[in-house]
C-alpha cells in the first residue's frame, strides 16, 4: 500500500517556478508511452525532451513489434497512427553450417500474427504527435543533466536555450535510452560489450516474402530479415572489422557478401538501401528503481537485438508504470511503496528478457562443433515438442 498523497512539494530555490507531479527525461518510443498512459490519471506530468521536435528524427532502426505490443499500442490509441505495418506470420530460425531449424508461426499460437514490422521513426513521429496534443506538457529542446532526490521530492536540472533550469518534481522517470550516466547516480549498471555491430538496410528480394521472417545463426552473430512492405528490413550483426567493411562496400559487393552470408532461402538479393550501423552492448541497470526515480526501456536494459525483444520489453515497462501510477493516483507516486510495487510487478519479465538475449548472443554466437549440435538438436527439439514451442512463442510475444 502506498502512503497518503502530499501536495504540492515546496520548490528548491530555481528558475522554474512550477512544480509537477511526474517528470519524464526522454520522448522517445518508451517515455511517450507512458506519458500517453497517464493521460486522465490526474497527475500534472512534464515530458523533458532533448530534441527539437518531438516527432522528429531519422533514426533507421526498423522494428519488430510483437503482437503483444500492438494490444498495449491499441490501448494507448497509437496502433492507428503506425498503420500500415507489415504482419509476420512465420519465422523461420536456423543456423548457419549446423542442421536443425524450427519454424514458429502465428497459427500455432491461435494469432492473426506473432508481430508486426514498423520503422521507428514512424513510430516517433506518431509518439511525437500524441505528445504534442496537449493533455501532457511537453519541452522539447530541453536536456536534463542533473537530478537529487531528498525525502520528499527531487530536482531536476536541465539545460534549455542556453539557460540552465531547475524544477521539482515527486517522482522522476528516467526513459532516456541510457544516454547520460549523469541520471543514473546510484544505479548499479551492468556492461557487457559484444564485440558486435548490427549493420541494418532495406533489402529487395527475386522472391515475394509471404509475410516470413528469418533469423539465421551464424559464428559472427546473427542475421534477420524482417518482412517490410514489399522488401525486407536487414540486420546483420559482424565484428566492428566487418561492419566498417561492409559500410563501404559499393551496392553489388555488398549484396554479394549478403547472399553468401545468408545463402539463397529468401531468393537473389537484388537492392540495399538505407545503411546504417549500431554498435552493440547489454547495459542493464541491476535494480530500475532509485530513490525517486524509475528507469524504464533502453535506460533500464538496452538489449542485442538478436531476439528483438528491446522496444517490447520497454513498452511493457511504460504500461506497467502507467497501469501502477494511475492505480494508485491519490497517493504520492515517488515513495518507495509505490516504487517497489512497479519493482517486483516487472522483475520477472526484465531478468527473463536481459537472460534469454543474453544466452541467444553467447550461445549461437561461436563455431564450437559440441555446442553447434547442441544448437541444432535444441532447435530440432522444439520443433517436435508442441507445447515447448508454444510456451516459448507464448514468452517471446507477451512476456514473463
Ligand atoms: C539495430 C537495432 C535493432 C533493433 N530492433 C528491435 C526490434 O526488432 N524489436 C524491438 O523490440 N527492439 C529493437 N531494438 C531496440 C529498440 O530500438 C530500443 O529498445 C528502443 O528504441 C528504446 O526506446 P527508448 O524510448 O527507451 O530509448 P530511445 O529511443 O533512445 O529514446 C530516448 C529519448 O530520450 C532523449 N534523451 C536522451 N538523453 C536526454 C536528456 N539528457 N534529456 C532529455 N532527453 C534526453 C532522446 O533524445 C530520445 O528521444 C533494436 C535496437 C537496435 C540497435
Amino acid at each position: 500500500m502506498c502512503p497518503p498523497g502530499t501536495a504540492a512539494i515546496p520548490l528548491a530555490p530555481s528558475l522554474n517556478t512550477q512544480a509537477y507531479d511526474i517528470v519524464i527525461v526522454g520522448g522517445g518510443p518508451v517515455g511517450a508511452a507512458v506519458a500517453i498512459a497517464l493521460h486522465g490519471s490526474g497527475f500534472a506530468v512534464l515530458v523533458l525532451e532533448a530534441r527539437p521536435d518531438a516527432g522528429g528524427g531519422n533514426d533507421a532502426r526498423t522494428l519488430a513489434m510483437s503482437y503483444g505490443s500492438r494490444l498495449i499500442l491499441e490501448r494507448l490509441a497509437i496502433w492507428p497512427q503506425i498503420e500500415p505495418v507489415t504482419p509476420i506470420e512465420i519465422i523461420h530460425v536456423s543456423q548457419r553450417g549446423g542442421f536443425g531449424r524450427t519454424l514458429l508461426s502465428a497459427q500455432e499460437v491461435d494469432l492473426p500474427a506473432l508481430g508486426y514490422v514498423v520503422p521507428h521513426a514512424r513510430l516517433q513521429q506518431a509518439f511525437g504527435k500524441a505528445l504534442e496534443s496537449g493533455q501532457t506538457t511537453l519541452m522539447t529542446g530541453a536536456r536534463v543533466i542533473s537530478m537529487e532526490s531528498t525525502v520528499d521530492g527531487i530536482t531536476i536540472e536541465f539545460h534549455r536555450q542556453g539557460i540552465l533550469h531547475s524544477i521539482a518534481a515527486r517522482l522522476l522517470i528516467i526513459a532516456d535510452g541510457g544516454a547520460g550516466a549523469g541520471l543514473r547516480v546510484g544505479a548499479t549498471v551492468k556492461t557487457r560489450e559484444y564485440g558486435q555491430h548490427a549493420v541494418v538496410g532495406l533489402v529487395e528480394t527475386s522472391r515475394p516474402h509471404e509475410f516470413k521472417a528469418y533469423e539465421r545463426f551464424t559464428p559472427d552473430g546473427p542475421i534477420a530479415l524482417l518482412p517490410f512492405e514489399h522488401r525486407y528490413a536487414l540486420v546483420w550483426t559482424a565484428t566492428p572489422e566487418t561492419a566498417d567493411r561492409l559500410m563501404a562496400l559499393a551496392t553489388v559487393p555488398f549484396l554479394e557478401s549478403l547472399q553468401r552470408h545468408f545463402g539463397d532461402r529468401a531468393g537473389r538479393f537484388m537492392s540495399i538501401e538505407a545503411r546504417a550501423r549500431f554498435p552493440l552492448t547489454l547495459r542493464y541497470a541491476s535494480d530500475p528503481v532509485l530513490a525517486r526515480a524509475v528507469m524504464l526501456g533502453n535506460a533500464a536494459q538496452a538489449l542485442h537485438p538478436i531476439a528483438g525483444q528491446g522496444f517490447n520489453l520497454g513498452l511493457r515497462d511504460a504500461w506497467e508504470l502507467g497501469e501502477t501510477l494511475a492505480r494508485n493516483a491519490a497517493l504520492d507516486p515517488g515513495s518507495d511503496e509505490c516504487l517497489s510495487s512497479y519493482r517486483a510487478l516487472r522483475r520477472s519479465d526484465r531478468f527473463r528478457g536481459i537472460a534469454l538475449t543474453h544466452s541467444l548472443v553467447k550461445i549461437f554466437s561461436n563455431d564450437f562443433a559440441p555446442l553447434r549440435a547442441a544448437r541444432g538438436a535444441g532447435l530440432s527439439l522444439l520443433e517436435l515438442v508442441p507445447p515447448a514451442k508454444r510456451a516459448f512463442m507464448q514468452r517471446m510475444i507477451f512476456g514473463a
